[in-house]
């Protein structure tokens, strides 16, 4: 169940955190896997490491914002192999309110994680198409539906990013495109661990805790759980799997009340 032999699979932000639980999972599953990232030299760890254990894998450096160097780089990729799967992941955080958040974070986050994830589908999806379909998944959050408090430009890139899952899942379905994305609340990775540091200073151990808390279930998510769902969803036992939001979020949503 849920191979990915043969398949191609390309995923943005896929050297730390989600994304390299994605990458290492999609290896396992006999992907070859190309990681995007605008940290080239880990994305080259990871790489070698994945090859170290037998699996498939390229590194790319790239910054998903700069349209001309997806375009160019996916079709580079493109040239050498058909590409089947497309993980838009990469993505950065932001805390502040409407009148905290300046317009140079405003733009940098919907720079990263709206335009970002923009630049890849406008490159992938013509491949898709002529190629007889495709898949796509894109990490949003539980702030896309709740609108996080303290998370203004956040919340609102990732609603962004639930509505782009919508409108190519219904604009390509008779192409063969599915599109899909997972919505977690707090997984623990170097994102979560770098908000802490910064914010909280000296009571990073407390706010680990109180954070954990904040998921009914008592925990964060860890990495290799989202990897898990992400695989199910580009396999192709999920071929009946569109425009569908999936949360991991150990109850935040439902049974936060
Ligand atoms: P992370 O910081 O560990 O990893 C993000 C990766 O994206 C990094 O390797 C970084 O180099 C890369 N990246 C950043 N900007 C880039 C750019 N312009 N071009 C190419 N690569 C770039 O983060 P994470 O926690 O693994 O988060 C991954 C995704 O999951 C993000 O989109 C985030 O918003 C989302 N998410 C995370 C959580 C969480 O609690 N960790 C919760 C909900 C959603």
């Amino acid at each position: 169940m849920f191979s990915l032999k043969n398949k191609t699979a390309l995923i943005t932000g896929g050297a730390s955190g989600i994304g390299l639980a994605i990458s290492q999972t999609f290896a396992q599953a006999g992907a070859t896997v190309h990681i995007l990232e605008i940290n080239g030299d880990l994305a080259r760890q990871v790489a070698d490491d994945i090859i170290a254990n037998g699996g498939q894998a390229q590194a790319h450096t790239v910054d998903v914002s700069d349209q001309a160097q997806v375009v160019d780089l996916i079709g580079q990729i493109a040239a050498q192999s058909p590409i089947h799967i497309l993980v838009n992941n990469a993505g950065v955080a932001h805390i502040g309110k409407a009148d905290t958040t300046t317009e140079a974070d405003f733009d940098r986050i919907f720079r990263i994680n709206v335009k970002g994830v923009y630049n890849c589908l406008y490159a992938i999806i013509p491949h898709f198409k002529a190629n007889g379909g495709g898949v796509i998944l894109n990490m949003a959050s539980v702030a896309a539906t709740l609108g996080l408090s303290d998370r203004f430009a956040y919340s609102m890139s990732k609603g962004a990013v639930l509505t782009m899952t919508l409108s190519v899942a219904k604009d390509y379905l008779t192409d063969k495109i599915r599109s899909n994305c997972i919505s977690p609340a707090r997984v623990h990775t170097p994102f979560v661990d770098g908000f802490i540091a910064k914010n909280y200073p000296g009571q990073e151990a407390e706010m680990f805790e109180k954070l954990s808390k904040t998921q009914p279930i008592g925990r964060m998510a860890e990495p290799q759980e989202v990897g898990a769902l992400a695989l199910y969803l580009c396999s192709d036992e999920a071929g009946f799997v569109t425009g569908c939001d999936y949360p991991l979020d150990g109850g935040f949503v439902r049974l936060n009340s």
